[in-house]
């Protein structure tokens, strides 16, 4: 009898050709994320993840798989070998470890993945059953049992009663690099963790407006990268001074655009970073509606700059949704900190709702577009967050 931990694969499994690399990539991420935790070796049994470990370590090991995206499932498993000398010994020390003082029923749940093996599943159910039956006081529940004792034949046999829900998702980097603009705010780091779920590698752009904004807003910023490494693994920090570029546009423009006409200048200097660098996507947190620039009109003229796909996880959702993703991963508390941003320097009061492109583009024909871009790409700043 040995203990393991199972990692199930949902999506992952569905991936043909791909399969195995998707796979590599989730088994990279474990060796990571436990790697000062002791454990034996992580091996793949019929389209199963296992990780082979001492009893101390298992509970550790799966708290920290749950995060690895592109696991749908950890389960804590008894492993026996099929000549089943311990099938009893192993489904009692299952249940035993599994039962709470209220469950009064069960329901035994075999997969037979090896069809070599000579017991068919129905079968097998009925001994478990027999087996829990003559040795317990649960009884039989086949609709709505309070414990499951699943038991799965592979190479060899995995005895179980605990499914822990895992993130899901694609294995990180997957789907290549993306460029996240990443604020202080609430919404885009969760843009960044759904976009990093669907397998892609994060790198953040953040905007900051310094002397007028604050070194502890930079540093807001970099926990909350940290927070979302915890998923993403390593990420990379571009950090670009915002304000010559405000200046220019508050001396030259209409105050009304002054929201508007800077977050073009986001999207340019995200664009220009993004070829430099091989991101083949920009992920923002905007959300139709939110505020003045993320009407529909504000959003065209925004996103005609980018010239490239752009992500807007959040476009559709309610804010109360969001706050809720943020809350799971751990980013609101952080989010909520009150430092300002670089947005709010200079807020205009009327911003304009309905911007028209040829009237924003008559407002940027003032200003040195290219010249801007290029000194604000050069002065930035790059760290490194694990
Ligand atoms: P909030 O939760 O306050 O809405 P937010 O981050 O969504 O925070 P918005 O003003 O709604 O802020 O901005 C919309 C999107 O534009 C952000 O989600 C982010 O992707 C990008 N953005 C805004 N400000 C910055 C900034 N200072 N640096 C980088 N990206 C930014
Ligand atoms: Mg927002």
């Amino acid at each position: 009898m040995e203990r393991v931990v199972s990692l199930s694969l949902g999506e992952v499994m569905l991936k043909g050709n791909n399969r195995k690399s998707f796979i590599d990539q989730i088994i990279k991420q474990i060796k990571r994320s436990i790697s000062d935790i002791e454990h034996g070796k992580i091996y793949i049994d019929m389209g199963k993840i296992y990780i082979s470990a001492p009893n101390d370590s298992i509970d550790k090991i799966i708290e920290k798989t749950l995060d690895i995206f592109g696991i749908v499932y950890a389960s804590p498993c008894i492993k026996i070998n099929k000549n089943m000398e311990e099938f009893e010994e192993a489904i009692l020390k299952s249940l035993e470890e599994g039962l709470d003082k209220e469950n009064k029923t069960f329901k035994a749940h075999c997969k037979r993945s090896d069809k070599s093996f000579p017991i068919k599943s129905m079968d097998l159910n009925r001994e478990i059953g027999a087996i829990v039956l003559k040795n317990t006081d649960l009884t039989v529940d086949v609709h709505n049992p309070d414990i499951y004792l699943y038991c799965d034949i592979k190479k060899d046999v995995y005895i179980y009663t605990k499914k822990h829900k895992a993130r899901g998702g694609l294995p990180l980097g997957t789907n290549g690099k993306g460029l996240l603009l990443l604020s202080g705010g609430i919404d885009s780091p969760v843009a960044g963790y759904m976009m990093a779920k669907r397998g892609i590698k994060l790198s953040a752009l953040h905007f900051h407006s310094y002397p007028f904004t604050s070194k502890r807003a930079e540093e807001k910023v970099h926990n909350l990268a940290r927070i979302l490494s915890r998923y993403s693994g390593r990420i990379k920090i571009y950090s670009v001074n915002l304000l010559p570029i405000q200046k220019e546009i508050n001396k030259n423009c209409p105050e009304r655009e002054m929201t508007i006409i800077s977050r073009r200048f986001m999207m340019r200097i995200a664009r220009k970073i993004s070829i430099e660098n091989g991101y083949k996507s920009i992920i923002t947190g905007e959300n139709l509606g939110q505020v003045a620039s993320q009407t529909i009109d504000g959003l065209n003229v925004t996103n005609s700059i980018a010239d490239m796909l752009v992500f807007r996880p959040l476009i559709g959702m309610d804010k109360i949704d969001i706050i809720n993703i943020a809350n799971k991963i751990g980013t609101y508390e952080t989010s909520i900190q009150p430092f300002e941003d670089c947005c709010t320097v200079f807020l205009p009061k009327h911003p304009v709702l309905r911007p028209k492109p040829e009237d924003i583009e008559a407002s940027e024909s003032l200003l040195e577009v290219e010249n801007l871009v290029e000194s604000a790409i050069k002065e930035m700043k790059i760290v490194e967050i694990d």
